[in-house]
Formats: C-alpha cells, sequence, structure tokens
C-alpha cells in the first residue's frame, strides 16, 4: 500500500514537472511571438527582405567594416547576417552598425563552417564517425562551440550528415560515412554539443544541419552532380540523420546544391515543406547553401526572378551570397508570382533564431575578450581533440604485431606527410592556424624523446604531376614541390632507411584531396608515393604504413604487401601527437570504419547493407555465371564497414535471445559474451545487426541497429546485451508508411559487419 502510493506521488510529481516545462515553453513562445508582432509591424517590406540576406563577409580588416559596401546595406537594413568573419573586434564592428545605424537596430546573426573544430581542430567528421563514441563527438562539438562563441560566432554550418557511398566524393570526408542507424546517432550528438540545453547561453550556438538532402548521392561521385532515386530509398537509407538532427532540436536547415526528383532542393517545395516541415514539424530556418538560388538558373529552371521567387515559395527562409530574395521578390510580389505571407514567414523564422540565441537581450553576447583567454586554444581542449583523434584511428592490419613500435632502436620516418602542419588539420578547417598544428615529425620526436633514434626523408612529392600538387594543396595547404627526380628522392629515403631497425611511411591524400570540389576518379595512393613505398618494402624492413586520408581508398595492393597499416584520416591540430600515441602504445587502437572500403573504384558504390538481389553470389564464391558478381573482382571490400583492428584480440560467445519470438507490442534481449584473448587492455565496438529475412519489400541482408563500445581488460569477458523492439524492425514500405512486418529476422551480433555471429527469431 505504502509502495503504491509513494508511486502514485512520483507519477504526479513528474506529470507536474512536465507540465511545468510545457507551460514554460509555451510562456516563453509566446513572449517571443509578441516580440517579433510588434517588431514586425514595424517593418517595410525591404526590411523584411533584408533579413532573408546573407552575405559572405569577405575579408575585412578591423575598422574598415564600418565603412565597407556591407556596412551600406547593414545601415540600410539590407543584411539579416554574415559569415567568413572571424574576431570578435571585425564581429562587435559590424554589429555596432546594425543595432546602432540601421533603422530598427535589428542585430546580425554570425555564421561561420565550425566543421570539426575551431582554433583546436579536431578530427575530420569522417574520422570522428569512427570513434562510434557519441560522447566523445557531442565533447568535440562542445569545445568547438565554445571557442567560436568566444570569438563572436554564433551559428555554425554544421552538422553534415549527408549519407555517401561514393568514396569517389571529396564531402564523404565532412559527413560520417555509409551508415543510417551511425549516421543518425552521430547528427544527434553534434546538435547537442553544439547548442547544449539553451541555445540563449553565450557559450552555445545554433547549429544548422546540411546539406538537405541527398547530397552524398551525386552520381558518379562528382561534387554538385545530379542525384536520382526512389523515395522508399530516400526515407529508408537517406533521410533518417537530418531527421534525427531536426529532432534533436537542430535550429536551422541547408539546403542542398543537388537536384532531388528532377527539381533542385533549393525549389523543392515537397522537400523543403513537406516533408521537413510538415511530416517531420521542423521548426527553425532554411538557408540556402552558398549562391544556391542563382546557381538554379544553371540548373536550367528560369532567370532569378523564377528562381528566387520558387525558392521562396517552396520554404527557402534566407539566401547566402546571391541575394535573389533581396533583389528579386518585391517585383514577385507585385506580379503575384510571391506572397506576403510566405515573405513574412521567412522573416519570422530568421527573427526567431536571433531571438532564441538572445540576440535581442545582448548583441554582443558571443564575443568576450577573456573568454578568448581562457577558452580557446587551451591545453584542455588540445588534450581533448590529441585523445579523440587516437580514437578515431583505424588499424587495419597489424601482421606479427608490428605495432605497437618499440620506444628504443631507430626509426625511419619517410614520406611527404611526414613533416607537414598544414595537412593535419583536414579539410574545412577555416578557423585554426595551421602553424600550430602537431606534424608526425614533431609528434613521434616529443615522445620518443632520447629513447630512440629517430631519422627522417621526404621520399617522394605527394604526387608525380606538379599541377595536381596545386590544385591539392590550396587554402594554404600546399605540400611543397621538391624539384628533384623521383629516384633521387626515392635513393635518399632508401639510404635512410637502411639505417633503421623499422621503417614508418607516412603517405597518402593531402587535406584538399577530399573536401568540396575535391572528387577523384581514381581513388588509390598516388603513384609517386606507391613507387616509394614499394622501394621501401624491398629492403626487407619491417614496414609500418601510416595512412592519411579524406576517404576511403582502394589499397588492395598496399593491403596484400605491406604489413601494418593505420589509418589515420587527418587528425587535428593535435594529429602527430595522436599518431605517436598510438605508434608507439601509449593508446590501443579502437576505432572501427564508418564506410566499406573496396577493392577499386570499379566496384563503386559498395556498401554493407546492400540488397541480396535474384541471384546472389553463393558465400564465399568469386565468379558464378549468371549471378550478380564480377568477372575480374570478387564481390568482397578489402575493409568490410564496422572493421578495425586493436593491439589485443577479442572473441565472441554465441547469441543468445531471451526469446525466440514476439508479438508487436513486446521486446526481446539479444545478448553475446565478448572476451579479451589477447594481452593488453582494449577497446571493442560490439555491433548488432538484423536482417528482415521476408518483407513486403526488398530488405536489406543486413543493418546497423546499434552497438556498445566496450572497455575489456586481458582475459575479462563482459555480456554485452541489446534490447530489440518492434520500433527496430520497422522501416518505409512501398507506400512510405513506417511499419513492422511479422516474420523471421536474423540477429547478428559481431566485431565488424562482416563477422558476425547469427540468431533467428520471429515477430509474430
Ligand atoms: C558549402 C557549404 C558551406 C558553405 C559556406 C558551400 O560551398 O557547400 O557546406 O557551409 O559553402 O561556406
Amino acid at each position: 500500500m505504502k509502495n503504491t502510493i509513494l508511486l502514485l506521488l512520483c507519477f504526479f510529481v513528474v506529470l507536474d514537472v512536465n507540465a511545468q516545462i510545457k507551460t514554460n515553453t509555451q510562456s516563453a513562445d509566446s513572449k517571443m511571438n509578441s516580440f517579433i508582432d510588434v517588431l514586425m509591424k514595424k517593418m517595410t517590406l525591404e526590411e523584411k527582405l533584408g533579413q532573408l540576406n546573407l552575405p559572405s563577409a569577405g575579408d575585412f580588416t578591423t575598422g574598415q567594416a564600418s565603412n565597407s559596401d556591407i556596412a551600406k546595406k547593414i545601415k540600410e537594413g539590407r543584411v539579416g547576417g554574415l559569415f567568413n568573419i572571424k574576431s570578435i573586434e571585425k564581429i562587435r564592428d559590424i554589429q555596432k552598425v546594425a543595432v546602432e545605424q540601421s533603422r530598427l537596430k535589428i542585430p546580425l546573426l554570425f555564421g561561420m563552417d565550425v566543421i570539426h573544430g575551431y582554433q583546436t581542430e579536431f578530427p575530420i567528421p569522417l574520422a570522428l564517425s569512427c570513434t562510434w563514441d557519441m560522447a566523445l563527438i557531442e565533447k568535440s562539438a562542445r569545445i568547438a562551440a565554445q571557442e567560436a562563441s568566444a570569438d563572436g560566432i554564433c551559428w555554425t554550418f554544421s552538422p553534415m550528415v549527408d549519407i555517401c557511398r561514393d568514396p569517389r566524393w571529396g564531402r564523404i570526408a565532412e559527413g560520417s560515412g555509409e551508415d543510417v542507424y551511425l549516421g543518425s546517432q552521430i547528427a544527434k550528438a553534434m546538435v547537442k554539443g553544439y547548442q547544449g540545453d539553451d541555445l540563449s547561453k553565450n557559450n552555445t550556438i545554433m547549429a544548422c544541419v546540411k546539406h538537405y538532402a541527398l547530397y552524398g548521392a551525386a552520381e558518379a561521385g562528382r561534387d554538385y552532380n545530379t542525384t536520382d532515386m526512389s523515395h522508399v530509398r530516400m526515407y529508408n537509407e537517406y533521410f533518417p540523420p537530418y531527421k534525427a538532427a531536426v529532432d534533436a532540436g537542430a535550429g536551422s536547415v541547408m539546403a542542398s546544391f543537388n537536384e532531388v526528383d528532377g527539381v533542385p532542393a533549393t525549389a523543392n517545395k515537397w522537400l523543403m515543406t513537406d516533408v521537413l516541415r510538415k511530416q517531420w514539424g521542423f521548426n527553425g530556418f532554411v538557408v540556402t547553401d552558398y549562391t544556391g538560388i542563382n546557381e538554379m538558373i544553371a540548373h536550367g529552371i528560369g532567370d532569378l526572378q523564377t528562381v528566387s521567387a520558387r525558392a521562396l515559395m517552396a520554404g527557402i527562409d534566407m539566401d547566402m551570397v546571391g541575394e535573389g530574395l533581396l533583389t528579386t521578390l518585391k517585383k514577385s510580389l507585385q506580379e503575384g508570382k510571391a506572397t506576403q505571407q510566405r515573405i513574412d514567414m521567412a522573416c519570422r523564422k530568421v527573427l526567431e533564431a536571433k531571438y532564441k540565441l538572445g540576440l535581442f537581450d545582448d548583441p554582443y553576447r558571443y564575443g568576450n575578450e577573456q573568454r578568448v583567454k581562457t577558452e580557446v586554444f587551451t591545453d584542455e581542449n588540445r588534450k581533448a581533440a590529441r585523445d579523440i583523434a587516437a580514437q578515431s584511428f583505424v588499424l587495419l592490419k597489424n601482421q606479427k604485431n608490428i605495432l605497437p613500435l618499440k620506444k628504443s632502436g631507430t626509426i625511419a620516418l619517410i614520406g611527404p606527410l611526414a613533416d607537414n602542419k598544414e595537412n593535419m588539420p583536414g579539410t574545412w578547417s577555416v578557423a585554426t592556424d595551421f602553424s600550430k598544428a602537431i606534424s608526425v615529425l614533431t609528434g613521434l620526436k616529443k615522445s620518443l624523446g632520447s629513447n630512440a633514434n629517430l631519422l627522417y626523408a621526404r621520399g617522394s612529392n605527394l604526387s608525380e604531376d606538379s599541377l595536381f600538387d596545386v590544385r591539392a594543396g590550396m587554402f594554404g595547404k600546399s605540400m611543397g614541390w621538391d624539384n628533384r627526380p623521383a629516384d633521387v628522392m626515392i635513393n635518399e629515403a632508401l639510404e635512410t632507411a637502411n639505417k633503421a631497425d623499422v621503417i614508418v611511411a607516412a603517405l597518402g591524400e593531402s587535406a584538399e584531396m577530399s573536401g568540396e570540389s575535391s572528387s577523384r576518379s581514381n581513388i588509390e595512393i598516388p603513384k609517386a608515393q606507391k613507387d616509394l613505398l614499394a622501394a621501401l618494402l624491398k629492403t626487407g624492413k619491417p614496414v609500418v604504413l601510416v595512412l592519411f586520408t579524406g576517404r576511403p581508398l582502394a589499397i588492395k595492393w598496399e593491403n596484400e604487401n605491406v604489413p601494418a597499416i593505420l589509418n589515420v584520416w587527418f587528425g587535428g591540430t593535435e594529429a602527430g601527437n595522436a599518431v605517436a600515441d598510438v605508434l608507439l602504445g601509449d593508446v590501443n587502437p579502437s576505432g572501427k570504419l564508418s564506410t566499406t572500403w573496396p577493392q577499386n573504384v570499379g566496384q563503386v558504390p559498395i556498401y554493407y547493407n546492400h540488397k541480396n538481389t535474384g541471384r546472389p553470389l553463393s558465400e564465399g564464391k568469386w565468379f558464378e555465371k549468371f549471378r550478380s558478381n564480377y568477372l575480374d573482382v570478387s564481390n568482397d571490400p578489402v575493409y568490410p564497414f564496422g572493421y578495425g583492428l586493436s593491439y589485443t584480440s577479442f572473441s565472441y560467445g554465441d547469441i543468445k535471445l531471451s526469446s525466440s519470438s514476439i508479438k508487436n507490442n513486446e521486446s526481446l534481449t539479444a545478448s553475446a559474451v565478448v572476451t579479451n584473448t589477447g594481452n593488453k587492455e582494449g577497446k571493442e565496438v560490439v555491433q548488432l545487426y538484423i536482417r528482415d529475412v521476408v518483407g513486403s519489400i526488398t530488405r536489406p541482408v543486413k543493418e546497423l541497429k546499434n552497438f556498445q563500445k566496450i572497455n575489456l581488460k586481458p582475459g575479462e569477458s563482459k555480456t554485452v546485451s541489446f534490447t530489440i523492439t518492434p520500433n527496430d524492425l520497422k522501416f518505409y514500405n512501398s507506400g512510405l508508411k513506417w511499419v513492422s512486418e511479422s516474420g523471421d529476422f536474423k540477429v547478428m551480433i559481431g566485431g565488424n559487419s562482416r563477422d558476425v555471429k547469427e540468431a533467428m527469431f520471429n515477430l509474430k
């Protein structure tokens, strides 16, 4: 009786708290609404259109801001926000123009591409995703927000959550890989990290989920190219991460450059209004990508006035750079091609964002010199960057336990990426100071101290083509061109290597070989470096390949010939220190791939959660006539999704199910005992996959549904349990209804998507 009363009391307390939260939110909303109502009543049409305008600040120097062309527009109320502007002084100067010299004194939004860190750069997003550690990912976004906000930024164009199954696309580096479940978890973590629990705090910033939608499915992996896919695929395989970010409260969404169903996303009303606002309940504002409206002229759907009106009416609220909305909507309104109601709504959405960020209370709240001194690029932040970078590395091969290296003897560090700082932060690192990044040479030197002898030689250029080097070294990230002939550089490297006990080859891509407009049709390591690697292998000494890349590479030959491969992506400011930590065994690697690594580019797109087809290849077979396969290569990847080794080893026991069948309102538990069978403490990402064996539409051969990252001491075992609910079995059917269907399901648990234990259950 006593317990029942207690339970009832708890129930009412919870009800009361929930009701209280709801009332508070409602009253905050109504306060905001009346504030904006009053403000908008005072606004002219021009001033409303001004709020929809987001120019790039270009590069004014401090003091010039208030005299610039943009300042003139701001005074006239023709600018809603600015981006590409860095430093408190500049931001303050220009905000001052807005709040002191414009008629209505509406503060500006200040945006920036804070993609994987601010001054303290974390690993590129693709690398971050390989940590499979949501707390760490959230922490990286939290620190980025803290640093950026101290410097005056209140809005970031991140997270980028585009699913990508095509490593030719350079922007695969900016996302979380090929999987919709992992991608959705990361989308949530990033939004939480940036926005915290209160957007109006001076150390949280507004997130902008991008690029909505399907940008990662560009045909042939060529950036900005056409996308075309079925709605079933969109809903099941590409939309969920955007939706997850929206559900997590992302304040803004960025439209993508590509077309969807034949209409550029920027003018696609179904996408921007029906799906985003009506189906998902998105309540923030939508910004175009850079000149996204103007580019619709080249897409071929009309002149600037037409495409601007279409963008607005589709649901776009803010125009990045192109000024189509600013300059043409008045005419479109007069001609009945745009509505006042839609202009008002777009303006309201932008003003709401400013209100929620607290800019109307204090337009200067996001810049603080004191905070810059104590919160930006601090030892603590750099330590976090170093830890996170080490967690993002993926050990791809480690024959005869070459790694970790001994901290003694002589190590030859060879390769064009060994002594380079500029490339360590990776693509989209606009706010950091490259000169403060740590190279591998510096990191190893520091960690080894006088315990071992470290030798260095460059060995080769990035590629054999100096013009390619220029294209792949933009934004101050040149690798520097060495004029010596290739064989002279290789011979020098061999001389160095011959003096050593072990060779560490730091090779791969430069930072700008991935990222925006950096697609590749050949995804191998450039030939100049491959020649160097082959020569190093011929010495017969143990070779460790430390691989830099922003995408999955085709490294079949390397996998067959190099005894140890550590993939280090672009690790951020502390890359070199983190590489040393892992190479020397101070950190045991635990990263797992978030993409499938193909044997060659001809297998692309290749992804683990593919369909079975009507003519699947029998397990373990390479070629069978009239089966779905290739004549010249097996269907297998070099490394499957979810793969990554450790300095220890793990074994998996058989799966135990709490029940072999469940009803539609029940759940079951799948568990497996995981044991550390090696002699080092290590972390393992235990992955749960499910296959819906029979469906009303064809279903993937497996889908990641959950994972747990666990730590095990040598010899230690843990039972890892996953609860499977009917919700985990749901998918969008041909009518785009979110359903689960009765029948058999295969459960798989393992340390990657290929090597799994299996069990079956039935949904009644
Ligand atoms: C990119 C966006 C980025 C924007 C602003 C565009 O070119 O596609 O991802 O946020 O520029 O810099």
